[in-house]
């Protein structure tokens, strides 16, 4: 687990600004029709006139700049030819690398019609997302960021993915502490300032059990039925944590239409 100076803090926000209007950008072309091999074209162009580079493109082999995944799959869909459909919802996945940092961001859109119990999947794992970003501060433990988003989502029947949790980042896309979105209060690393996670709930309507395709990348609900996962990235600071990457350029592209 390393800690971040202020300089390194104010890189990995330049690359989580980059991610956060990235998302924006695919923002403006999520509607039925569209493929999501257009929209991780639309995604790679924007990073690349940004300075920096894609993030997940080659990592592991990801073949992609996005992560695309729709309804059940709950993260890590390859871009590919599906084209979307009204009443889909689609998380987003984006990352970047510039001057050496990752940035790192998710966002799960409605696309067109979307029913109501739907709706409220996505509205509810942001806010769980947002009350966790409450805690992240200086002195409390990873679990209480853990426990908030797991005690949340569960009051709505809703369960907690348990196999991908969210992440330190820094000059690595995926550091050191593990973020869980379920534990215990009080249990877990303790965070000092400087820290730097992301903070990425994925939630399910049904069941927490997750499937891999034969594709060695993409996860499913066992039970088919749909998951949403958001992320921002936070530096662990004294009072309040500072949230580097930010939903605000989304929600100015979608307007009044924003879950
Ligand atoms: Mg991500
Ligand atoms: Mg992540």
């Amino acid at each position: 687990m390393t800690v971040k100076s202020d300089e390194e803090i104010e890189l990995l926000r330049e690359n989580a600004i980059i991610v956060s209007k990235t998302l924006a950008e695919v923002a403006k072309h999520i509607k039925p029709g569209v493929s999501t091999l257009t929209l991780d074209k639309i995604a790679e162009d924007f990073i690349r006139a940004e300075g920096a580079i894609p993030g997940f493109k080659g990592y592991r082999g990801f073949p992609g700049t996005l992560c695309v995944s729709t309804n059940e799959e709950v993260v890590h869909g390859i871009p590919g030819n599906r084209v979307l459909r009204n009443g889909d919802i689609v998380s987003i996945d984006c990352g970047c690398q510039k001057d050496g940092f990752y940035g790192d961001s998710a966002y799960t859109f409605p696309v067109g019609e979307v029913s109501e119990e739907v709706l409220n999947l996505l509205r509810r794992t942001k806010k769980s997302l947002l009350m966790a970003i409450d805690v992240a501060v200086a002195g409390r433990r990873v679990g209480d960021i853990s426990a908030v988003i797991q005690e949340y989502v569960e009051g709505f029947g809703y369960s907690v993915v348990r196999e991908l949790v969210g992440h330190g980042i820094g000059n690595q896309l995926h550091e050191k502490p593990d973020v869980p979105n379920y534990g215990r209060r009080g249990a877990g690393v303790k965070m000092v300032a400087g820290l730097t996670i992301c903070i990425e709930p994925m939630i399910n309507m049904g069941v927490k059990t997750v499937v891999q395709d034969a594709d060695g990348w993409t996860i499913r609900t066992a039970d088919r039925m749909p998951s949403a996962h958001f992320e921002l990235t936070v530096a662990v600071r004294k009072e309040k944590a500072d949230v580097l990457s930010t939903f605000r350029y989304i929600e100015e592209v979608l307007g009044s239409s924003s879950i």
